[in-house]
């Protein structure tokens, strides 16, 4: 039996082994897709141990995106754009690194929303590992013009400063504060929610990157957050008028193209969808008890 895995920490909410095991199982794929919890001090013991025969290869996920990168023996040029890894394949002992937050999030975008980034402007909030991917994907399809705004002020900077090499998609930084979010949103086609406020098992749960009342009516607001279903942010964008779509998607098209480097099969993504939905459902129900 062949495994396969998360790397992360804490993995308490990780949707990934209930709909990457389901799509094994779907396709009669003899392994077993785990939650590896690792601490800091265990991640390079952990990712070495994935050089063995049985093992297809791991995921990664918060906070480890940026600290494999040192301890792989090949990241593609998508990653090093980004400055994360997300996906990592074993391919007879050497470790090689991708990044499909990036093509997992375009997908959700296109087929989910039916929006067409190209030349359009768009606000980002946060300056993590996502906001990196969402933000080269936006650079990479064409937008005109990209705002990022951070609570870390440089963070947002650093990210305008690494990406904007990239295309011709004007980028811009901008302080974490009301008056810049209300000049950002001026004009703008699309907001990106990608931070972790609003997140399950995060003290901000009940809160919105967003006051309200800045939520613009005529944009698609775009939610990286999973769980819950709804967060307050798509609850008050909805109530606004506007467009609305949440992580589960982009979760769900990002482990499939995971899926397809590991096994070389096309990913059954009607399965992957409904047992992600599944795992979502059951883990906010336990949640509210
Ligand atoms: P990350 O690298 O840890 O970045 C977290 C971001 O959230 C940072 O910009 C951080 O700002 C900001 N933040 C955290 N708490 C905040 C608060 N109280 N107020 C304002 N900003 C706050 O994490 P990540 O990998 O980018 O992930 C971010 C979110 O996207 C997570 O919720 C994750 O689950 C989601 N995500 C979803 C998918 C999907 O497939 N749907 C894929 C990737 C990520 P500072 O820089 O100031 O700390």
């Amino acid at each position: 039996m062949k495994r396969i895995g998360v790397i992360g920490f804490p993995l308490k909410q990780s949707l990934s082994p209930a709909f990457q095991q389901a799509a094994l199982d779907h396709l009669g794929i003899d392994a077993r897709y785990e939650a590896w919890e690792t601490p800091a001090e265990r991640l390079a013991e952990v990712v070495k141990e994935l050089r063995v025969p049985d093992c297809f290869g791991a995921n990664v996920t918060i906070p480890y995106k940026e600290a494999v990168i040192p301890l792989l023996d090949n990241v593609d040029e998508l990653s090093q754009q980004v400055g994360a890894v997300n996906t990592i394949v074993n391919r007879d002992g050497e470790l090689h690194g991708y990044n499909t937050d990036v093509s997992g999030f375009l997908q959700a975008l296109k087929e989910d929303a039916g929006f067409d980034p190209a030349r359009r402007r768009a606000l980002v909030l946060g300056a993590g590992g996502a906001a990196r991917a969402v933000v080269l994907a936006l650079i990479r399809q064409g937008a005109t013009a990209v705002t990022i705004i951070n609570r870390t002020y440089a963070r947002s900077t650093a990210l305008v400063d690494d990406l904007s090499p990239y295309g011709s998609t004007s980028l811009h930084a901008l302080p974490h504060a009301y008056a810049s979010l209300a000049a950002a949103l001026l004009g703008c086609h699309l907001l990106v929610n990608c931070t972790s406020v609003g997140m399950t098992g995060m003290a901000d749960v009940k809160a919105s990157p967003l006051p309200p009342d800045l939520i613009p009516s005529n944009a698609l607001v775009f939610d990286l957050v999973y769980s819950p279903p709804q967060t307050k942010l798509m609850a008050a964008a909805k109530k606004r008028g506007a467009q609305v779509l949440g992580g589960l998607p982009m979760l769900v098209y990002q482990g499939a193209a995971s899926f397809e480097m590991w096994t070389g099969q096309a990913a059954p993504l009607d399965v992957m969808r409904k047992s992600a939905l599944k795992a979502l459902r059951l883990a906010t129900v336990k949640g509210s008890r």
